[in-house]
């Protein structure tokens, strides 16, 4: 199974060497044609406004939507997950907007700029999940066919709309590779 890494800018390279060793073959994506044949993406975290934008100006946009709507699936990672939001609060940044939630950006204030946090997530097992956040978003509010997977007090941090797959924080930073793993099953019609 062949999975793309959206290789623009931010943590791309971790989140490559992360679907590797969870057994996929991961390719970095910089243009259309690298799209062609993909099962999976992941949009990595960076600055989604500057991502946004070279996703226009380089041709991605329209090609990421129209590989989304034949099937293949998304895994969008902080500013990866703003991309894919419909609605960005104060914001008209070009976007993907393919899953029904609502992101704030830096939306942790400033005190907590970064911070790491332990997750519950029962889908991934008993064991917390830690989570590293970095000048993250949260979701502040989802449609009724998105599935709320964790929360940092009531703030939604991972979530899942059929193939779209968004985490607020960077799990490519740390040595837990289940959200990985959960994206490669949802591929493979495994969860
Ligand atoms: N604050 C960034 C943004 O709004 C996201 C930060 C990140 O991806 N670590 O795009």
């Amino acid at each position: 199974m062949k999975i793309g890494v959206l290789a623009l800018q931010g943590a791309f390279r971790e989140h490559r060497w992360m679907l590797e060793r969870c057994g996929a073959e991961a390719v970095e994506v910089r243009k259309p044609g690298d799209l062609d044949g993909l099962a999976g993406l992941v949009i990595p975290g960076g600055e989604s406004t500057t991502i946004g934008k070279m996703l226009v100006d380089w041709g991605l946009m329209d090609k990421i939507k129209d590989r989304a709507a034949a099937g293949m699936a998304i895994y969008g990672t902080c500013a990866g997950m703003i991309l894919l939001a419909k609605d960005i609060i104060g914001s008209d940044q070009p976007r993907l907007g393919l899953m029904d939630i609502t992101v704030r950006r830096n939306a942790f204030g400033r005190q907590r700029e970064s911070f790491e946090a332990d997750l519950e997530v029962p889908e991934f097992g008993a064991a917390p999940v830690r989570a590293v956040f970095i000048r993250a978003p949260y979701i502040e509010s989802a449609g009724p066919d998105v599935k709320i997977m964790a929360a940092v007090d009531d703030n939604i941090v991972i979530a899942r709309q059929g193939n779209f797959l968004v985490t607020a924080f960077h799990p490519e930073l740390t040595a837990d590779d289940r959200i990985h793993k959960y994206f490669i099953a949802m591929i493979q019609g495994k969860a």
